[in-house]
This record gives C-alpha cells, structure tokens and sequence, in this order.
C-alpha cells in the first residue's frame, strides 16, 4: 500500500493554496467544504476566488509565495503554474512537516486526494495511488450511480438513534443484527421516500419487536432494455425477497434480480390472463404478510394502462406498505427509439395514449377529439383493433394520408418498425405482433432523419421497415 487513506477533520485548521487559477479554485472550495480555515497566496485572483473573499469565506495575501507563509499551517496545496513556486512550496513543506501536496505532480505530494463520493456523513474515497487518475474517475461514476443518494440521511437518522438502542438492546451482536435488517429493508425505503420521522417510527418499532414487516414495490421496468430501468428499479430489485412480474418484462431485465430472490410470473398477454387479477392481489398481499420485500415488476410504467392502481387499492386495504418506482413507458421508450418525436412545434401540438384493448360493444373513446389533426396519437394493445381504430377516426375526419407506424418490441434488440398510411393501417397490423404500439401522426415522417436505433439491422433485412404503396 502506497498510501494510507484518512479522512483529516479540517475543521477551522488553517491550509494554505497557493495559486488563484481555476484549479486552485477547486482545491479550495474543497477544502472550504470541509470546514478549512483557507487562506490564498497569489498575485492575481479568478473571479470565483474575488468573490469568495468579498464574502469573506478565505483570507487573500496578494503577494509571491515565501516559504514564512507556511508558519502555522496545517496543510498546504500548490496550484500555480509556475513549476519553480510549485517545487519552493513542496521542498519549504517537508521543511517544516507540513502536509503538502502539488497539484498534478505525484512526485510532489506527501498526500493525494482521493477522488469521492459524497453521501456524507458517508465518504467514499476512491485512489490509484496517482497511477490511473481516469480509472479512479470511472469507478467512483459507477459507485455514484449504485449508491443511493439518502444513503447519507439514513446514517444520520441512525447516528441519533445509536444511543436510545444501546439501552435497550444490550447484546452487540443483537444490535449488529439489528442495524443491518433496518438498513436493508422498510426504514431505508422511508428514508428513500423522504419520510424521516415514519422512518424514524420504524426504528422504534423494529427494536420492539422481532417480526419485519412486510412492504412491497410497484416498479416499471420500461418497455425492455435494461440500461433505461431507473436506478432506483435497480435497487429494489437487488434487494427483493420475491418478484412477481408480468410477461412484457424482458428477460435482459429480469437478469438484474437479486439471485436468491423467488420469481413468480402472474403473465399477462393482450386478450388472455394466465393468472387471474385477483389471483395476482392476493398473492403479493399474502408475500408481504409473511414479511417479505415484494416486488411487483410491470412492463413500462405501472400506472399507465398496467392496473397498478388497482394492485395498490388491495394493498392500502389490507394496511400493507407500499412504494411506487416509475417506469419508461412504452409511449415514450419506443418512440424514442424508433427517431418519432411525439410533439414537434410544427407537427403535433399534444400526444394522447389510448388503450385499443376496448370491450366489444362499449367504446366510449371521444373519436372526433382523437381524429384531430396536428396531434400524435399512441395507442397500446390496439393490433386487434386496428380495423377498427382506422375506420372511426377515418370517419371522424382524420386524413387517409396521415402516417402510421406500428413499433414492435420497441428498445428491444429485435425492435421492428413497420410504417405507412392510416388508409392501410389494418393491413400493416396483419404483419405485426404484439406487444406493438401503433402511432398516428405527422410526426411519424420525421423517422425518415432521426431513426438511429437498429439501423444496421434493418439496412440489411429490408423487410423490417415495411412502406406499403
Ligand atoms: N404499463 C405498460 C403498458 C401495458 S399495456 C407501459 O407503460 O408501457 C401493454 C401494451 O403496451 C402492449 O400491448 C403494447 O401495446 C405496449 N407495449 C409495452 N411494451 C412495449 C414495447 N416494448 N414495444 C411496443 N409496445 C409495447
């Protein structure tokens, strides 16, 4: 090992930085953030540095560097860009055992500042030992993406709590038991939903008893490809005792759950249920009564058109708690993916989504506001109805001209764009499978410039986008 890391309390410690530049800049609102006494040994001064000395937040000597200004000093960064000033600043440090370090220059540091991840009061402090900078830069990016931001607020809530539970619970080993069963279950998802004082509640409550009450997520897996999942999905999935998912989850989502966990697929397809809705309720309600971390995965966004709603209604009756996790929409995700911009200034001024999965005899769609022109119509489940959707609004006064596009599988790799005319529309849903949006609009054409997804794919198996004369 290199270097030992620490974490140094700057508290009202009085560290000097040399230099005014930008980079100086930084080091010192670093420091400033941890509490320093920082005072500035330059000529000239940014505008940043200016203003942080009117406010009086450091102290400013508009002069040379002489190694006397390192009497008293705790610590000392070098930024300037003079190499000379920067190796007198390093060589009267070491002088006087004072910690120093050059910015940019391994050589001339007798500490290094790790790069971090600030979710304080936890640090994470992440170094190569000068060695691969960027490489250090890349993992903390990829621990500030896992770690979640209320990481912080949890360990402070619990900072507060230690001492009421040391009463209490008097075994260490009971109490290790204890923190990490609050950490990993219903207190860290109230602290996630801001909640501090039911957070604070259940702290109370889990050290009164031994039973961990159950809780369940509702959570949107988007419409397929696992990078658009949010990173609170993720989370929760990595954290999950049982998952029950539908089938429009992809299966490059459901490799992102937690090993161990039970899955348990309550399928629905367009037109049959494999399990019956009620079925499905009762199950996630009795998983959670035996304590567990339930999560319900649906495709897309649980509210829209995914009975989320009514998922929750049975849990809110049966006084289990719960947390929703939006998800990408297949509206959104496919559209996106396909280059169709659902508004557009000088083609679509507004976007509905409707279900085309309509009962037989009681459409109550309002036909003359969705043939408007001008406007970017999204319907889901609508391949069976397809014949019909085109004849209202057909009827309804929209043009026979008006594009379409049927997006299959959208995001996914297999994704399949078949596009044409609202006069074909029937048609072009014979050659399509579900799960398929269909998309009505002037907004359709702009997917001639701004397709870019699949591109190659589709340039070699011409069939994928389909142009029916
Ligand atoms: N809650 C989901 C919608 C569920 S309804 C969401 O927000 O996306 C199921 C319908 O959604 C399918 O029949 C299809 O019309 C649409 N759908 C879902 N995923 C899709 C995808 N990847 N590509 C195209 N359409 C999709």
């Amino acid at each position: 090992m290199d270097y030992l890391p620490i974490f140094a309390d700057l508290k009202r410690r009085p560290c000097l930085v040399v230099g005014g530049n930008d980079v100086a800049w930084r080091k010192t609102r670093m420091l400033l953030k941890a509490g320093a006494d920082v005072r500035v040994i330059a000529p000239v001064l940014n505008h940043q540095f200016q203003q942080a000395v009117q406010q009086h937040k450091i102290t400013h000597v508009a002069d040379e560097f002489e190694p006397s200004h390192l009497d008293g000093i705790f610590l000392a960064i070098a930024a300037t860009e003079r190499k000379s000033v920067n190796a007198l600043v390093y060589q009267s440090a070491n002088q006087r055992q004072v910690l120093v370090n050059v910015v940019d220059n391994t050589q001339r540091c007798s500490f290094i500042v790790p790069s971090i991840v600030d979710r304080s009061p936890i640090i994470v402090a992440i170094s190569s030992s000068g060695k691969a900078p960027v490489l250090a830069r890349l993992i903390r990016e990829k621990l500030e993406a896992i770690l979640p931001q209320h990481l912080g607020k949890m360990a402070t809530i619990a900072g507060r709590f230690r001492n009421q539970l040391a009463k209490t619970v008097t075994s260490f080993s009971a109490r290790r038991q204890f923190w990490e069963k609050a950490f990993d279950g219903r207190f860290s998802e109230l602290v996630a939903a801001g909640q501090e004082q039911e957070a604070e509640q259940e702290l109370i409550d889990l050290s009164q008893s031994d039973s961990p009450q159950g809780q369940v997520a509702l959570i949107g897996a988007g419409p397929g490809d696992a990078s658009l999942l949010t990173l609170r999905a993720l989370q929760l999935m990595q954290q999950a005792d049982v998952v029950l998912y539908d089938y429009l989850v992809s299966d490059e989502v459901m490799d992102l759950v937690r090993r161990d966990a039970e899955q348990v697929c309550v399928g629905k397809k367009a037109g049959f249920h494999s399990v019956p809705q009620e079925e499905t309720n009762q199950l996630i309600v009795q998983y959670a009564q035996q304590g567990k971390r339930v999560v319900r995965l649906k495709g897309g966004d649980p509210f829209v058109f995914g009975r989320g709603g009514e998922e929750l209604e049975v849990l809110f009756d049966a006084g289990i708690p719960f947390q929703v996790v939006p998800g990408i929409t297949a509206a959104a995700g496919a559209t996106a993916y396909a280059g169709i911009p659902l508004t557009h200034r000088d083609h679509a001024q507004s976007a509905m989504f409707i279900t085309g999965h309509l009962k037989p005899d009681s459409d109550q769609l309002d036909w003359s506001t969705l043939a408007r022109g001008k406007q970017t119509l999204v319907i889901y489940m609508g391949l069976m109805k397809s014949g019909h959707i085109q004849q209202q609004l057909l009827k309804h006064g929209r043009g026979g001209d008006t594009p379409v596009a049927i997006i299959e599988r959208g995001t996914q790799k297999t994704q399949k764009v078949l596009k044409g005319q609202l006069n074909e529309l029937e048609q072009l849903a014979q050659n399509a499978a579900s799960p398929a949006l269909i998309v009505v609009g002037e907004v359709v054409n702009l997917s001639e410039k701004l397709h870019w997804f699949g591109k190659q794919e589709q340039q070699l198996q011409q069939s994928a986008v389909v142009r029916l004369a």
